[in-house]
């Protein structure tokens, strides 16, 4: 384990401005909060802490991350608390710290949930702060170094995986080439140590025979090309004992048959000399067919550009080359980051990347400006969300995306259904912001289906297209059949029956197609139930003043012979409640059909109504259907004096609230010395739950005068 000076002078050496008390603090901080703990393979638990530092020291990474990565564990093993970090080692490293934390309790996670792609995203989105990822990438590779200590092997096992589908290609990702080999060949061992062992033997084998194959065949191609004028350099390496597996597997071919245990960058400077450097190589040594591909004409997607050959070269050896530019050879290394250096400005994305090429160049220079690293913060995904399901199903989401979105991400039905959702276990409304990380359930319900105000804060276009193709489905249908019940009561009140077969033929006098045409049209009050009926029976046009009377007789007597029934209300849909007189189940009520609008219910003492008494046509008799509205969710409006003293306002609110109303809107509408002039929209279910409530707010002494606002 390395001693606390020699960590001290290690980091002091690269970085002469680190705090060296500090550092000091930290690591008595780290041995006394892990006290008597000890690792599996019986080691004090602190000597892990004090490796992370110490490999994350060798990066040469800033004091602060130095800190982190002593601290680490302490506070998801130990009882040290994020407060204890926060007053002793200030904002920034407690900052660290917590990242790491949520890094770690993430791990915990079920092995479906880590559906690798996306859980690496999410990593790099949760990791605000490059070094959090850093801490946690030395973190996993010292676990990964002592893996063989834990007991259990279906543990073992589970961790390698892990490494090798995630933790591995993050390193690669953020252009830690040496930790992402080293963590690819640990899980390598664990996961298929026999083939480890007979590759690296197999490979051992071949060096011996061949001596220094690697040196001669890089200096003999040097020679070549500048006997042709040109100056490339040129790199062999052999390929990791993994990388030839993943190879053998991926191709499905033996040992023998791989070409390419040595590989060969021929690096020149500009594209003609890559074509001009294949052609002296083809002219030199035996081509292997088939294995040629120009890159640099078509690029891969991700912008790798390469001239790829094999030749048969020194003692029979089959040889892999990429041939290419200094600049194409950067693009290669450092992906997109290079690129982006390149093309500063034209590849709108490639900001994306700045803080990936920010710190390969912190990790090149030996004095890293700490404000450097302070300020590379991960920009990437920073328009995403990543969200799991109960089953640990990863959704990625855009930024802002709700619970509805994420329903509809799921399954079409699902959003269709949803009816609420639990975040993290509890209970939350449907147009919450979903964050990174967050457990989203959604709850559904067979009788539920999309409403139109969900159209006000989804965000995906999946979910908007599914919300406005039911709302505008549903509408038609509400229209078609309010319009057939508004014509068969024209009928029946004639005391004839609406028969489909004779309203056939005059369809076309409505420019109607099918009957449910029709029926829309009279929904949405386009024509009257009368049009249709005077259209089949011209006898009966009769004179409607003085038809009046009797159809006022007609509301008032046989309430509900004739009248329509009114089911569950959505708002936007056929028919709306009147925003004057807020009506409730249980209440009279009276409807008012007009062009365009649909059907608009009114209590019948509304004032409105005043306006439609020459009209009758427009005139709809209705009632609630059933128990109607026991679903809740319709607004009663009040208006309430209150005394204007203290307490006043709490004491309102509770009636109400044991009452079981939920107030959605609160006005004070006038206010004197000695009292308040309120108006309360409260959601109840029904006109008797409203009527309590009113009963409630009389008897309290703070509330003067209660009344439900009509007109
Ligand atoms: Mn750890």
């Amino acid at each position: 384990m390395m001693r606390q000076y020699e960590l001290v002078e290690r980091v002091t050496g690269y970085d002469p401005g680190a705090d060296e008390s500090a550092l000091n603090r930290a690591y008595v901080f780290s041995m006394k909060a892990h006290g008597s703990q000890l690792r599996e393979s019986g080691d004090p638990y602190f000597s892990h802490p004090v490796e992370v530092a110490g490999i994350l020291s060798e990066k040469k990474l800033d004091c602060d991350s130095i800190i982190t990565g002593l601290l680490h564990d302490t506070v998801e093993d130990t009882v040290a608390t994020m407060e204890d970090i926060r007053s002793l080692f200030g904002p920034n490293v407690a900052r660290l710290v917590d990242g790491v934390t949520k890094l770690s309790q993430l791990e915990a996670m079920s092995d479906r949930a880590k559906q690798a792609e996306n859980f690496r995203k999410l990593l790099l989105a949760m990791s605000e702060d490059i070094r959090v990822l850093l801490v946690k990438q030395a973190d996993r590779l010292h676990n990964m170094r002592t893996l063989k200590f834990v007991r259990s092997e279906e543990k073992r096992h589970r961790i390698a995986n892990e490494t090798m589908d995630i933790y591995a290609p993050l390193a690669e990702r953020i252009g830690i080439r040496d930790w992402k080999d080293e963590l690819e060949d640990l899980s390598f061992a664990e996961l298929n140590g026999d083939a480890r062992t007979s590759i690296i033997n197999r490979l051992d084998f071949l060096k011996q025979r061949g001596g220094d194959i690697v040196g001669r065949v890089s200096a003999e191609l040097v020679e070549r090309l500048a006997d042709k004028g040109i100056d490339a350099e040129v790199y062999g390496r052999e390929k990791t004992p993994f990388s030839v597996w993943r190879k053998m597997r991926r191709k499905h071919i033996g040992f023998e048959q791989l070409s390419d245990i040595m590989a060969f960058r021929v690096i020149v400077g500009t594209v003609e000399e890559c074509y001009q450097a294949l052609g002296i190589i083809h002219g030199q040594y035996r081509v292997v067919p088939g294995r040629f591909k120009d890159y640099i004409s078509i690029p891969k997607p991700n912008e790798y550009r390469s001239l790829h050959t094999t030749v048969i070269g020194l003692e029979n050896q089959r040889i892999e080359m990429q041939i290419r530019s200094r600049e194409m050879h950067q693009v290669a290394e450092l992906g997109v980051a290079a690129h982006w250096q390149f093309k500063q400005g034209e590849q709108t994305d490639g900001r994306q990347y700045r803080w990936l090429r920010e710190l390969l160049e912190i990790l090149e220079h030996a004095e890293a400006p700490e404000e450097f690293l302070e300020n590379t913060k991960l920009e990437m995904f920073t328009d995403q969300v990543f969200c799991f399901s109960p089953k640990g199903e990863l959704k990625e989401l855009p930024r802002g995306a709700t619970p509805v979105d994420f329903a509809y991400a799921v399954h079409t039905e699902i959003g269709d259904t949803c009816v609420g959702v639990k975040i993290n276990g509890e209970r939350a409304p449907l147009r919450t912001e979903l964050k990174n990380g967050d457990q989203v359930e959604i709850l559904t319900s067979k009788d539920q289906t999309p409403s139109p105000t969900w159209e006000g804060f989804v965000i995906t276009g999946k979910a908007r297209a599914c919300i406005r193709r039911f709302v505008r489905s549903q509408q038609r249908d509400e229209y078609t059949k309010l319009g057939r019940e508004i014509v068969e009561k024209a009928f029946r009140r004639e005391g004839r029956v609406f028969e489909e077969k004779a309203v056939q033929g005059l369809l076309p006098k409505f420019s109607c197609r099918t009957i449910d045409d029709l029926c829309e049209a009279v929904g949405t009050g386009q024509y009257t139930g009368q049009d249709v009926l005077g259209t089949v029976f011209p006898e009966t046009r009769v004179n409607e003043n003085d038809d009046d009377k009797s159809e006022e007789q007609d509301r008032k007597n046989d309430k509900n012979e004739f009248a329509v029934p009114i089911r569950g209300l959505i708002p936007g849909m056929a028919v709306h409640l009147g925003t004057c007189c807020h009506p409730l189940p249980g209440d009279q009520i009276i409807g008012i059909s007009s062009t365009g609008k649909g059907l608009t219910i009114h209590t019948t003492d509304c004032e409105t109504l005043a306006n439609f008494v020459n009209v009758p046509e427009q005139w709809v008799d209705v009632h609630w259907e059933g128990g109607a509205g026991e679903e809740g969710g319709r607004v009663g409006r009040l208006l309430v004096t209150l005394t204007n003293r203290p307490g006043a306002l709490a004491a309102l609110t509770s009636v109400i609230g044991r009452g079981q109303g939920n107030i959605t809107n609160l006005k004070i509408s006038d206010r004197s010395t000695e009292f308040f002039e309120l108006q309360i929209d409260i959601e109840v279910s029904n006109v008797d739950q409203l009527s309590d409530i009113i009963a409630g707010l009389r008897a309290d002494p703070a509330v003067g005068l209660v009344e439900r606002e009509r007109g």
